[in-house]
């Protein structure tokens, strides 16, 4: 066996008691898995600064002198060591406030000190409380002179007395070893073209650096080695399903289309909407599965495409589903389609969780016979009884809801898998999707139907309310409705009824009745109660609707012009552009407005800010990547991509691009991976997929 798959307790240091603390608190079970636990930083101890220079916002500086006039001051609580740390070029306070006995005892004047701390700032000078203090003089001295790294223990671990700097130790005793050895898993063409460090160099340098430089370059390696490996499986995977699928060949552009395209079509299509439509017509047509993945903004209208493509399934024979992450939506989808295709011939149908069992029965056997030939749905449209006559396509919208699983799980309602087309419902990164979805071919709608004006955004303080219930009220003699809508998130749900009850009191008071008719909607209140009160919106009736969250996908009402977003910094930057897209959907200016309070974090005014300058929700996805993280953006923590162990996607674009184009251009030379200067690549690779946990992306 080879000496990084050694367990663990058999490195010098570990033994039996460290070893089950490894494994129970870090899940390192093997060699391997501490050379992968990498440092979360490094601490810069070559350098010895000179006195002079000290700042009080410097990091972790080492200082190198003599330690002067050790006593004690203050009383009590308030008691504490200070001493006098002197080089060639000044002095510094040194302080502590335990330990000063021992300290007192051990510190010899006459002897020489390395130093190291935080400079900090007390009454106008500058001191350094708790410093670690070694021995200049000592022999072994010099091991203190290097960039240390350190790494993260559980609180368990350091309770135990395994904390960093016996990790430092373990490591050390790993890279140490003779036999330590590891393989480079590139192929030598990539390694200098890109002028990486070799694999082997990488390990040891982001452990234990010799200078910033090859701590950078090792970083630099073992992130594009970790985005690679990623997009060559990817990519691999890709090219397999083409060769295995054979995909349903959709020739015909016939009656369905046509007709609807001619005749029904109430718009002109924008020229990214027919872009699109000819990418999904060159991939049905081609013999090969379609895996598609459509983005686009809100509002850019990608139900007409999906409404388009399902009639290309349906001129050829073939059947055509639709699914929705919620009921709400499906139902939407189920009516505006219903609306276009009214005097068509075509059979659609719905069929979500609260579909009776009597039709559900029905539907069923329509599909089994052939006769409905396009069903709208939600997750029902996925069990296992569900059967087609023949799908030719399956259009999910707004995939970051569905788990990948279920992406699968319509394939095999066929022999042959249909033709997948994903809509994502809010733009994503671009990163994340290359990562998400990088076995999809994508298409992007970069443009918005002609004739809508830019929603205006706002960021009006609480205490502007009169002017803007002014301006509510300006705008509703214009003839337009006004959304007010209110947070509502889950662990102060009582919280927030008591907010939406008194804000919807509040709107009451200041637009009387009957001048002004107001309604409310939230998710608590019953299907046919809720049901009523939109329907008063949605015809006009109301001017004002006051609701929670639940809008956010569920009504389309272009005479709406304004939407105002009550406690706006507790939403969202996602939410806040997926509620902003309820408006600006009719000829008139639309306006959002985001209320708050003054009390602000750093965080909540970026998101504000961010809303304020833009109406792209490309760019408005990129800042929420860099505000939350890949982890915790909507849907995506359960997809084990993201288990990123050195690259960041929030980060690393550049490199993540550059990984995907070096992948793409190894397998354009060797899709199979079997020249022999792809061996060792080869080699790794099998081993990493057997590995990784990738069910999760098929
Ligand atoms: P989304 O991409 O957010 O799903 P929709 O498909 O719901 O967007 O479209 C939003 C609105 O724009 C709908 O009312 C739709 O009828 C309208 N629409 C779509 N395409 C066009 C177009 N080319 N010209 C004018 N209006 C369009
Ligand atoms: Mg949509």
């Amino acid at each position: 066996m080879s000496y990084l798959k050694t367990s663990i307790e058999y490195l010098k240091g570990v033994g039996t008691a460290r070893a089950e603390l490894l494994k129970k608190e870090l899940g390192i079970f093997t060699f391997t898995d501490l050379l992968f636990h990498f440092p979360y930083r490094h601490i810069d101890r070559s350098q010895i600064y000179a006195i002079k220079d000290i700042q009080a916002d410097l990091p972790y500086i080492q200082l190198k002198g003599k330690i002067t006039n050790l006593h004690t001051v203050g009383q009590k609580k308030g008691q504490r060591l200070v001493g006098y740390l002197t080089d060639d070029s000044g002095s510094v306070e040194l302080v502590w406030f335990q330990g000063a006995k021992w300290i007192k005892e051990s510190i010899k004047e006459a002897k020489t000190y390395l130093v190291f701390g935080k400079p900090s700032e007390f009454n106008g000078s500058i001191n350094m409380v708790h410093p670690t203090i070694d021995d200049a003089d000592a022999a072994d001295h010099k091991k203190y002179l290097h960039i240390m790294p350190f790494y993260s223990v559980t609180e368990r671990m350091r309770t135990k007395g395994l904390d960093s700097k016996v990790l430092v130790k373990l490591t050390n005793n790993l890279l140490a070893d003779p036999k330590f050895n590891i393989e480079e898993n590139l192929p030598n063409a990539v390694i200098s073209a890109l002028k990486l460090m070799p694999r082997k160099e990488a390990f040891l340098q982001i452990h234990f650096p010799q200078n910033a430089a090859a701590l950078a370059a090792a970083e630099h390696r073992l992130k594009f080695e970790e985005l690679f490996f990623i997009q060559l499986r990817l990519l691999r995977f890709k090219i397999k399903r083409k060769e295995i699928y054979n995909g349903i060949k959709l020739e015909q552009i016939g009656d369905n289309f046509n007709i609807f395209y001619k005749s029904y079509l109430p718009f002109e299509l924008t020229g990214a909407q027919k872009r699109v439509i000819k990418e999904i017509r060159a991939d049905v047509k081609s013999g090969v599965q379609m895996n598609r993945l459509l983005q686009g903004d809100v509002g850019s209208g990608k139900t007409v495409v999906a409404l388009l493509s399902m009639l290309m399934a349906l001129d050829n024979g073939y059947q055509a589903c639709l699914m929705a992450p919620t009921e709400i939506l499906a139902q939407q989808h189920y009516q505006t389609i219903c609306s276009l295709l009214q005097n068509m011939n075509v059979c659609v149908r719905l069929l979500t969780g609260s579909t009776k069992t009597k039709d559900r029965k029905e539907i069923l056997e329509g599909l089994a016979a052939g006769n409905i030939h396009m069903l709208i749905g939600t997750h029902a449209l996925i069990e296992e009884v569900v059967q087609f006559k023949n799908l030719g396509l399956a259009v999910i919208d707004e995939q970051h809801r569905f788990g990948v699983e279920q992406r699968a799980r319509l394939w095999k309602k066929n022999q042959f898998p249909p033709h997948v087309l994903v809509m994502t419902a809010t733009p994503i990164p671009r990163t994340l999707a290359m990562t998400l979805y990088g076995d999809l071919d994508a298409s992007v709608i970069d443009e918005l139907p002609a004739g809508r004006k830019p929603i205006k955004t706002l960021h009006q303080f609480d205490s502007n309310r009169l002017r803007l219930y002014g301006f509510m009220k300006e705008e509703i003699a214009k003839g337009r409705q006004v959304y007010v809508v209110y947070p509502l998130i889950q662990e102060s749900e009582k919280m927030d009824y008591m907010n939406l009850q008194h804000g919807f009191e509040e709107i009451i008071k200041h637009f009387e009745h009957p001048t002004y008719q107001v309604c409310m909607v939230h998710g608590k209140m019953k299907p046919a109660d809720k049901d009523a009160e939109m329907n008063r919106f949605v015809k006009g009736q109301a001017h004002i609707m006051v609701a929670t969250t639940v809008i956010e996908v569920g009504v389309n009402v272009p005479n709406a012009s304004i939407m105002v977003i009550e406690s706006a910094e507790r939403f969202g930057l996602s939410q806040l552009h997926q509620l902003r897209g309820r408006v600006g959907r009719g000829a008139e200016q639309s306006y959002c407005i985001l209320m708050t309070d003054y009390k602000l974090s750093t965080d909540a005014k970026l998101r504000l800010k961010t809303m304020c300058e833009t109406n792209n929700g490309f760019e408005i996805s990129e800042v929420d990547l860099r505000l939350r993280g890949p982890g915790e953006l909507e849907g995506t923590a359960q997809s084990g991509v993201l288990d990123l162990k050195i690259a960041d996607l929030a980060k690393d674009q550049l490199l993540l691009q550059q990984a995907r184009n070096a992948a793409q251009d190894l397998l354009d030379k060797d899709p199979e991976l079997k020249k022999p200067e792809n061996l060792q690549l080869m080699h790794y690779f099998a081993e990493y997929n057997r590995n990784a946990h990738w069910g999760r992306i098929s």
